[in-house]
């Protein structure tokens, strides 16, 4: 059986919620089967859900039952949507899809990527914080932390989660002005506008988003004037309680060249980041890819084994791996063969070889003397001040876990010290690992820098 009169039921709820309360929590739910006075509602998240079993079942239930059906209890199930492929694209009808084009006729943003929806998304470890994060803010709800700030390395999913969060919004609250840019795009802009003495324009437009999303912030790090507008752009509205959504590359606090309070300002909301993925994520990932290839090359198969394979063996980035994957198809339609390990082999050997490269002592002893701010020739010689040989010690540890190195050549490689030494920092970088969160810090973001 389903449920009668729920437009009735709406109307009425409408009166007792409110307006916002309405849009926001009552017009979204689908109704669904009744069954034994249990009413199934269709929502769109399990946090929607929650929220408005939390807050307004018992209205809801209220209203049914005046309505003329028998319900003591309310189900909440997961609206579960057609595949992405299915549904036409609104972004990609428009040019300006993130904006509602009548609110804001002068601001077209960089068109939304069809491909990067929430359904598109792959959920893994690595991810599954951002994930939630994003899924949140994209139901346009009250705002409860901002800004938003996603970080991570390239091609592990940021832009793609800004995209799939935009959609949402415009799908869902197409009231909203929601704006979607780049970093670049911002600063773009706001030269334009110093150019051409637009800039009460240029703030009005700014001002006046439900919604803001930068990406790749890191871009106007060292720009003073773009900083500037950037915060105070930022600060208007916050002020005004619309939520921000921000990328980066690294955390607020390691952008080097950004402003403190610029710093300070994007620290306050919730950031999350990206972890490198791992071998699940990195086959889960392969494996919808492949299904959205089946869709153009219905006739290819592909060999047991080959995902697992590029699993293992490519751990850049996402896109990497996604390039791989496009390119295995075409060729293999293209030379009529089967996707099997031979032809793995053979279609990607330059990418297979890329992955394979070797981090060197050499690498690592750069990179962690850049970070730490010291002079390589200080990192490697005698000195025993802390300020070196905490360095020091790190780089051994990382020396010891990323390349194939043993202990005694990794201490000839640090001015040729005894492998006592080295067993001795690897040890104590170990047991700082996890009682200094800013050595546990420093650890993930040199190791994300050598493999990136
Ligand atoms: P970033 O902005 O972090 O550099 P992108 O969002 O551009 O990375 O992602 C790079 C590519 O990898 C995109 O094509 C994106 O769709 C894909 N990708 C990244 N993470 C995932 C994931 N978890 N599931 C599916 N595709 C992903
Ligand atoms: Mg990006």
């Amino acid at each position: 059986m389903t449920l009668d009169h729920w437009g009735e039921i709406k109307e009425r709820l409408l009166k007792t919620v409110g307006q916002n309360n309405y849009t926001t929590w009552i017009e979204p739910l689908v109704p669904g089967a009744v069954e034994d006075g249990i009413v199934t509602l269709k929502v769109p998240t399990n946090f929607f859900g929650n929220y408005v079993s939390q807050n307004f079942s018992d209205l809801i239930l209220h209203e049914i039952n005046v309505t003329g059906t028998d319900a003591t209890r309310l189900n909440f199930a997961l609206n579960q949507q057609p595949p992405a492929a299915e549904k036409p694209a609104p972004a990609a009808r428009q040019t300006s899809a993130a904006v509602k084009p009548a609110a804001n006729s002068q601001l077209s943003t960089a068109p939304l990527d069809p491909r990067f929806s929430f359904d598109n998304f792959v959920v893994g470890k690595p991810n599954e914080l951002a994930h939630a994060a994003a899924r949140r803010v994209a139901e346009g709800g009250p705002v409860t932390f901002n800004p938003l700030f996603l970080y991570g390395g390239v091609g592990l999913g940021k832009t793609h989660l800004m995209h799939a969060i935009a959609r949402e919004l415009h799908e869902r609250k197409p009231e909203m002005n929601v704006l979607y840019l780049s970093a670049e795009q911002f600063m773009y802009r706001f030269v334009q506008a110093l150019r051409d003495r637009k800039m009460m324009d240029f703030k009005e437009i700014f001002r006046s988003v439900d919604v803001l999303m930068v990406d790749d912030v890191q871009f106007i790090a060292g720009k003073d004037s773009t900083q500037e507008e950037f915060f105070h752009t930022f600060n208007a509205l916050v002020d005004q309680h619309k939520q921000i959504i921000i990328s980066a590359d690294r955390a607020p606090g390691e952008i080097k060249d950004l402003e403190d309070r610029v710093k300070s300002r994007l620290q306050c909301g919730l950031i999350v980041d990206l972890h490198p993925t791992d071998y699940e994520l990195r086959l889960g990932i392969l494996q919808s890819k492949v299904d959205v290839q089946r869709k153009t090359y219905p006739d290819l198969e592909v060999a047991d084994g080959v995902l697992e394979f590029l699993a293992h063996r490519i751990t850049s980035n996402v896109r990497v791996l996604e390039g791989a994957l496009t390119r295995l198809f075409a060729f293999a339609s293209l030379v009529g063969r089967e996707i099997d390990m031979g032809l793995t082999q053979d279609c990607l050997a330059d990418v297979l070889r890329a992955s394979e490269r070797k981090i060197s002592v050499e690498e690592i002893q750069r990179k962690v003397s850049d970070h730490y701010n010291i002079r390589l020739s200080d990192m490697i010689g005698p000195k025993r001040l802390r300020s070196y040989a905490r360095p020091r010690q790190v780089a051994m540890y990382l020396c010891k876990q990323m390349t194939s190195r043993s202990l005694p050549e990794i201490g000839r490689r640090f001015g040729g010290r005894d492998h006592t030494t080295v067993m001795h920092g690897v040890r104590r970088i170990e047991e700082l690992k996890v009682s200094d969160g800013q050595i546990a810090e420093d650890l993930e973001l040199l190791r994300r820098a050598l493999e990136s």
